[in-house]
């Protein structure tokens, strides 16, 4: 491969490769894989559904987590009509573990619109699958070229390195210009038979050869058409414009108990661990050491009941998700003497006794919370706020 476009300026560098070298890269690349490819649950799979749960689940989340999850996934869902059919709760609880639950919720809209249509089948071109929910490009060619044989490029987060440090690509991967010329090149290098195997070897090669830190160049089957390689800028590439640190916030929560019953809440379908149950509480910015008195109180009047009031802090648990680090603080509360009122529960307000605990969906985040409070309070380490 040519290196004249080492010194050219990141705004004129040219992406493309010459036809030639695309052959050679599938080539080489779709040998590789027939040898060299990792035995998973669903390579070789044929039906569009099953390699559709694989996808979703592998979208973000690490192939080792997904190896435990996918069978018992499949086991319980195991058509599209099965998972249309399901309440979304069962799928949420079917998927703790695996964050990211508007993955899930996508899934379940998406297999109740192909339930409903004449067909009741995935459609098998890429433009009608494009119109359902969680179908974004990414999982829109992988679908298309795996399941259905549709020259398509799935342009991932490991699929980009490759290519970036196969082009030596000085522009930085995360402006929307530069990630759509690197998809083009993605798209033109994706040869027309084979494509779902071919974007499978690329996976592979991102997951296993062709790795962030310590990328084994000497063990690559593209090492001689790699044009970082060549120039030494290997661990240069991809250029990335510098990230906005994660946002803290602090979610204060209320432990509620009634006899062995717990307070919970369902929070609403969109957004942030949507449709999951969780401790009530509300979101402050920063990270906070104690909530103001007057709205801890009023908050606790309003998610409990009168008479309900807050008394100690008994843990917190901070995580880091995308875009945000969360430290989560629970505070114990104390039920009223006088009248014990009414277990009262809905659809988004439950007391929820300890097997209920199990199976409700609850996001990773907060059952370690609800994890560390109750051990707290076992091990009697209550903070007790002073009056
Ligand atoms: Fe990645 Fe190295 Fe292979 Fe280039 S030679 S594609 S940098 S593993």
């Amino acid at each position: 491969m040519a290196n004249s476009r080492a010194n050219t300026n990141s705004r004129q560098q040219d992406l493309r490769t010459p036809p030639s070298l695309r052959r050679k890269i599938r080539a080489k690349l779709l040998r590789w894989y027939d040898t060299e490819k990792r035995e998973l649950p669903w390579r070789g799979e044929t039906d569009p559904y099953r390699i559709w749960v694989s996808e979703v689940m592998l979208q973000q989340t690490r192939v080792d987590t997904v190896l435990g999850r996918y069978s018992q996934f499949l086991s319980r869902f195991r058509s599209i009509s099965s998972l249309a059919d399901a309440p979304l709760e069962a799928i949420l609880s079917e998927w703790q573990g695996l964050g990211y639950y508007s993955r899930a919720r996508n899934l379940h809209r998406a297999a109740q619109l192909v339930a409903e249509s004449p067909e009741r089948q995935l459609p098998r071109d890429r433009r009608s699958l494009a119109l359902l929910p969680g179908f974004g490009p990414y999982m829109t060619g992988a679908v298309a070229s795996i399941a259905f044989g549709e020259r398509a490029a799935a342009v991932d987060g490991n699929v980009i390195r490759v290519l970036s440090r196969l082009l030596d690509s000085e522009r930085p991967v995360d402006t929307p210009a530069n990630k759509r010329a690197l998809e083009e090149e993605a798209e033109a290098l994706v040869p027309p038979s084979r494509p779902g195997d071919f974007n499978q070897a690329m996976m592979d090669l991102g997951s296993t050869v062709c790795l962030p830190k310590r990328p084994l160049c000497r063990a690559c089957p593209l090492a001689r058409e790699c044009q970082s390689f060549a120039m030494g800028t290997v661990l240069l590439r991809p250029v990335k414009t510098k990230k906005k640190p994660p946002k803290n916030v602090t979610v204060f929560q209320l432990w509620a108990k009634r006899r062995i019953a717990l307070r919970m809440v369902r929070r609403e379908e969109d957004g942030l661990f949507g449709g999951m149950w969780e401790l009530p509480g509300w979101m402050e910015d920063g990270h906070r050491e104690r909530p103001d008195k007057k709205t801890l109180e009023k908050f606790c009047q309003n998610a409990l009941g009168p008479g309900w009031r807050p008394v100690g802090e008994i843990a917190r648990v901070s995580r880091t998700l995308t875009h945000r680090k969360i430290l989560f603080v629970v505070l114990n509360t104390l039920a009223p003497k006088e009248k014990p009122g009414r277990f009262r529960s809905s659809d988004k307000t439950i007391w929820a006794k300890e097997e209920d605990l199990v199976t409700l969906p609850i996001s990773t985040a907060q059952r370690a919370a609800i994890k560390a409070a109750s051990k707290a309070l076992e091990d009697g380490q209550e903070k007790l706020f002073e009056n």
